[in-house]
């Protein structure tokens, strides 16, 4: 279900824009709804009252809670359903964080995911990517959400703009608390600062050898490096929040001095700030992460070149290790 779906659904059953709002804003912020406000006139139509106890029911039904995770550092990995049967992860992140899919499956073929190995199964609508923020809510608190779960945003990004309009509307989140993640998609350059709420971004470059980044990442858009971070910066300096570049380290593949090297001549001066994600080993994939040692000298190195930088790790990595693991042994399990 899409959003202006349900928009176009509540004012077919006599909501205004207020009624509307306070519909919105109390599914996707988990309040009560206040049925009968102080003045009459602020009072729910009569058939949308009627047809509360379905619609509310069939909003729930969009993201159902199968398994739930816990990780040692705080994060809890869920394994959601959605109502047609599909699987997609969500992670619950330490300091009131939630990572959301925006596809069944992924279809831009990253060598070290096992997401993006089955290939694209479906879409998420946008009323099922703001589910997930629903569902979390109902476990803990959610105040900042990023798009870097299951599928690329910008595969879907009708579906994902209007989530995040309604998110840092109704939704109760703050624009910056909301990270649009991607491999990099002339379109998002374009939409992103079209929309009312405008995203923090987070790029995933994972190599500055455009030879290289065709080989990992095999169906993201061919856009050389350097222009992806001119695009990005441009985006960053509009909206006034830093890019977050994403690099998963592969031993012996994007670890290089060399790599770093040219990270600080892409990114010097930039408003940015690189993370370096050591790679989670993942069952029939042949990369590695690089020892501890070889991570931190990286880092090291790089800020000592200027930029800023962090070490993370991918929440949860005790559990089912990276992206899209649980929703695999989920599938398989479902067929034996
Ligand atoms: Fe898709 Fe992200 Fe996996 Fe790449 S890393 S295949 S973009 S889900």
């Amino acid at each position: 279900m899409r959003i202006e779906e349900l928009r176009r659904r509540l004012r077919a059953l006599g909501a205004k824009p207020g009624h509307e709002h306070r519909f919105l804003s109390a599914w996707a912020q988990r309040r009560s709804l206040d049925k009968r406000h102080s003045r009459a006139e602020d009072y729910l139509p009569l058939a949308l009252r009627d047809a509360l106890p379905g619609l509310l029911g069939e909003l729930a039904g969009l993201a159902r809670l199968k398994s739930e995770h816990p990780g040692a550092d705080g994060s809890a990995r869920l394994l959601v359903e959605l109502a047609d049967g599909q699987m997609v992860e969500s992670v619950l992140l330490p300091r009131d964080g939630l990572c959301v899919s925006s596809q069944v499956g992924c279809a831009v073929a990253c060598r070290f995911c096992m997401t993006g190995q089955a290939g694209l199964l479906r879409q998420l609508g946008s009323a099922e990517i703001v589910a997930q923020v629903v569902l979390g809510r109902a476990l803990r608190p959610v105040r900042k959400v990023v798009f870097m779960g299951m599928g690329e945003p910008a595969h879907n990004l009708d579906n994902v703009l209007e989530a995040i309009d309604l998110l840092g509307s109704e939704g109760g989140l703050a624009h910056k608390n909301l990270v649009f993640s991607t491999v990099g998609d002339r379109r998002v350059f374009e939409r992103l600062p079209l929309g009312r709420v405008k995203p923090a971004l987070a790029l995933s470059l994972h190599t500055t050898d455009a030879d290289l980044r065709a080989r990992l990442l095999p169906k993201a858009p061919r856009i050389e490096p350097a222009e992806l971070v001119e695009l990005a910066e441009t985006y960053a300096r509009a909206t006034g929040y830093p890019i977050q570049y994403q690099w998963t380290l592969l031993e012996g593949v994007n670890d290089s001095d060399r790599e770093v090297a040219n990270i600080a001549r892409l990114l010097k001066g930039k408003y940015a700030m690189m993370n370096f994600i050591p790679y989670n080993s993942v069952d029939g994939l042949d990369f590695r992460r690089p020892s501890p040692a070889r991570v931190e000298a990286l880092a090291r190195a790089l800020q000592r070149q200027g930029v800023l930088t962090k070490l993370r790790d991918s929440a949860g990595q005790d559990v089912e290790g990276g992206c899209g693991q649980l929703r695999a042994r989920a599938v398989t399990l479902r067929r034996q």
